[in-house]
């Protein structure tokens, strides 16, 4: 499973980055806490990684961090 790389802030709608580094096997798995950051208003927004299209995550290769 791969969390979006940005999402709309709630707040403003800006932009906001992921900021949580995936782990050791440059993967993200269901239930893991990811933060993100907006780059206008800068509040900080908690999600957890959900299993929904875990389906298609199998053959997911990271983008080279
Ligand atoms: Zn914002």
């Amino acid at each position: 499973m791969r969390p979006p790389a940005t999402i709309d802030c709630i707040d403003c709608g800006g932009r906001c980055h992921l900021i949580t580094p995936p782990d050791d096997t440059g993967r993200f798995f269901a239930g893991d806490l990811v933060v993100y950051r907006c780059e206008d208003c800068l509040d900080r927004w908690d999600l957890i990684v959900s299993d929904e299209d875990d389906a298609q995550g199998d053959g997911w290769e990271p983008p080279g961090f």
